[in-house]
């Protein structure tokens, strides 16, 4: 099985689209989104097109450290809503990223904005899940939605890619 998969611009539409369908399917309005930097920009820009709600955006960066000679990651605010936290105020969010791998960036950006921000609601989409066990729990009761459970690969997104040409012969999807 390969290491690293690469997938399609049309891959991630169609799967966001689908993501869309399912959380209308299941009532869910949103009054923004909140991409997180840099790779949630281009999944909440189309999902922008379903969903029709302005993006919001925060950037998170990890830093590995060492204790005891244990390795762990720890996620740090590069930008946060560009220094308006009160513009989320009673807004129902939905908050944006590529992939959830650890889950650690998730869980961190989503406690700090039901924490902060005064929002209404708050639900989560991401275009990947890695069927992983997770280093971190999200807040209970906060709708999710993956577009594809997949395995724990390293994900080459098309945004990604130096030479696109090249990308698009080594998409599998
Ligand atoms: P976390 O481990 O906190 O769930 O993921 C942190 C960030 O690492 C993600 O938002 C994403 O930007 C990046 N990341 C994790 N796994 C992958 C991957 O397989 N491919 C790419 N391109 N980025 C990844």
């Amino acid at each position: 099985m390969a290491d690293v998969v690469h997938y399609s611009y049309e891959h991630v539409h169609q799967t966001l689209a689908d993501v869309a369908r399912r959380m209308c399917a299941d009532g869910l309005v949103f009054d923004c989104m909140v991409a997180i930097g840099s790779g949630g920009y281009i999944p909440s820009r189309i999902l922008k097109t379903y969903l029709g709600c302005p993006i919001f955006s925060v950037t998170v960066a990890h830093y590995s450290d060492s204790i005891q000679g244990k390795a762990f990651r720890e996620p740090k605010v590069i930008q946060w809503l560009s220094g308006d936290e009160k513009a989320l105020r009673g807004k129902k969010a939905l908050l944006v990223d590529e992939v959830d791998d650890t889950r650690s960036t998730l869980a961190f950006c989503a406690k700090r904005l039901l924490d902060g921000d005064g929002l209404a609601s708050l639900s989560i989409a991401v275009l990947h899940n890695k069927m992983k066990e997770k280093s971190a729990e999200l807040p209970a009761g906060i709708p999710y939605y993956a577009g594809d459970e997949i395995e724990d690969h390293w994900v080459v997104y098309p945004w990604e890619a130096v030479d696109i040409s090249d990308h698009i012969q080594k998409c599998r999807n």
